[in-house]
């Protein structure tokens, strides 16, 4: 069984799809790590976008992800995720087709023959667009932008809210105009808006459309 979540920045889901993957006992995989990982990649080897071999670097990049520790090539770079750098490049590095199918074919292998809740911003419309539950996530910017403040200040004192705000309107410009698969609602997805809920209402909501389902 695939269940596929995807939402702008900040809407909650990655934290919603563990908790769901959690109570259902199956695997969940948040691609926006993935993105993530491959950005400070770039940025740990001085790659340009513009300049560099994306073909032959793309080849050389493997993921693995373990209890929510990400490996790139065998390094566990769970730590530079959340960087300030990584969150301002992330979206430039994702638009890239290369840089894509890769991530997909990745998505897909690590999917294989197993239940799982996959989050990200193309899974119901690219990724796994037969999956037999499909949720959009969505909340208003403000919102959004005061769950991540909330979730990166103690980690980074230099952050505001205003520059958290700016950036999630600028990531969700970037990844919902992009030419390769943009963020977009699928047809048959479900949309749920967190703005007023907790996340274990978001939880139970996704719980029970698939209890009643099944
Ligand atoms: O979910 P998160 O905010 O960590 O995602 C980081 C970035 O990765 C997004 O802003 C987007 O550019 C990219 N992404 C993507 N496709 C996905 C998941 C994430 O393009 N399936």
């Amino acid at each position: 069984m695939i269940i596929a979540i995807d939402g702008p920045a900040g809407s909650g889901k990655s934290t919603t799809s563990k908790l769901v993957a959690k109570k259902l006992g199956i695997a969940h995989l948040d691609t926006g790590s993935m993105y993530r990982a491959v950005t400070a990649y770039f940025i740990d080897n001085n790659y340009s976008i513009k300049n560099a071999d994306i073909d032959a670097i793309m080849k050389f990049i493997d993921i693995e992800i373990s209890n929510e520790v990400v490996f790139l090539n065998g390094e566990d770079v769970t730590n530079k995720l959340r960087d300030q750098k990584v969150s301002s490049l992330v979206s430039d590095i994702s638009s890239l087709q290369k840089v894509r199918s890769k991530m997909v074919e990745l998505q897909r292998k690590i999917s294989l023959n197993k239940s799982i809740v996959i989050d990200g911003r193309d899974i119901g419309t690219v990724v796994f667009p037969g999956a037999e539950f499909k949720f959009f996530i969505t909340a208003s910017i403000e919102a959004r932008a005061s769950r991540r403040f909330d979730e990166l200040k103690t980690l980074n004192p230099d952050i505001t809210l205003d520059g958290i705000l700016k950036q999630i309107e600028r990531r969700d410009h970037y990844d919902s105009t992009r030419a390769n698969s943009p963020l977009k609602k699928a047809l048959d997805a479900i949309i749920i808006d967190t703005t007023r809920l907790s996340i274990d209402e978001q939880v139970n909501m996704i719980l029970e459309t698939i209890n009643n389902k099944q």
